[in-house]
């Protein structure tokens, strides 16, 4: 899932691609937007509030400036081919949600998760919850450290994956900084020893990833090693060996998966019953025989 790096580099590559050029075609297939043309309005930027996306635009005639939000969920891509090429077919892809064209760059927003066009000037009514932007101009580090710590009984895990705390982070970097720092991801946070360099370590794993195309956290491009424990389940631990696992985290409805090793991380587990834990997508899950009326199972 992409995280606040992700986002940043997205923002930036369509920036380059768009920022001061006017949009001479548009379609946006998205149900309350199908019929919005942005034709004629110029590109201002394309920047980025955690993992959402603003693409600002200039006042239409007569109208007032507004903003394209996107965000990319589990699996949103932005690409930018040059305008009249083929599109090697992926215009036509049913996945397709969003094409804004200039004459020189045409951007495809592809299974994006969220899509609304907002006046510029009602952007928070979208992106004002956000705790600090973990990437942003005006990052926050005590006011991340004094929202990550309002719940001194939430697990840090939750708290960190939470936008209201800090914007940008996802599963990849809770799960890299809960295992940096020796902590299980559901440690209360008011047990955190130093909450404050738990900050700046989110801090510094994403900058470190927001200029390159793969995240890394072991500092091991190699493939396998990229990470001491995220999508690692059941795999050694690059520490200390032990069985990597996985677990979900998170409020009912909102779980998510927290990967951590059970040795290097102290601190409360809901796994910790000693099961062994498959790696995700190792064995085939198998589907509960459907059942006809009469009670016989359907194949
Ligand atoms: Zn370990």
């Amino acid at each position: 899932m992409p995280e606040g790096d992700v986002v940043r580099r997205t923002a930036r590559r369509l920036h380059a691609a768009l920022a001061g050029r006017e949009l001479v075609g548009c379609d946006l297939r998205w149900p309350d937007l199908a019929t919005a043309d942005l034709s004629g309005r110029c590109v201002l930027e394309v920047a980025s509030a955690g993992k959402h996306l603003l693409t600002r635009l200039t006042a239409g005639e007569g109208g007032e400036p507004l903003t394209l939000h996107s965000h990319l969920r589990m699996e949103g891509s932005w690409y930018v081919e040059r305008t009249g090429s083929d599109g090697r077919g992926r215009r036509s892809d049913a996945g397709v949600r969003a094409v804004l064209v200039t004459d020189t760059w045409t951007a495809v927003g592809h299974r994006l998760g969220m899509l609304d066009l907002v006046p510029t000037a009602a952007e928070g009514t979208l992106v004002g919850h956000l705790g600090p932007d973990v990437l942003g101009p005006g990052w926050d580090a005590a006011e991340a450290e004094r929202r990550l710590l309002a719940d001194p009984v939430r697990p840090v895990g939750e708290a960190l994956l939470d936008q209201r705390v800090l914007a940008g982070v996802g599963t990849f970097y809770m799960a890299e900084a809960c295992f940096l720092t020796g902590l299980s991801p559901w440690t209360p946070v008011g047990d955190v020893p130093a909450p404050g360099r738990l900050v700046a370590l989110v801090h510094r794993l994403l900058h470190a990833n927001a200029e390159r195309t793969e995240q890394v956290t072991t500092g091991d491009l190699r493939r396998g090693r990229r990470t001491f424990v995220h999508a690692r389940s059941g795999l050694p631990c690059l520490r200390c060996g032990t069985a990597v696992r996985v677990a979900l985290i998170g409020p009912p409805a909102k779980e998510r998966t927290a990967f951590s090793c059970p040795r290097c991380q102290s601190g409360p587990t809901p796994t910790d019953d000693g099961r062994p834990q498959a790696p995700l997508g190792a064995r085939p899950r198998r589907r509960a025989p459907v059942r006809a009326a009469d009670g016989s199972a359907k194949r």
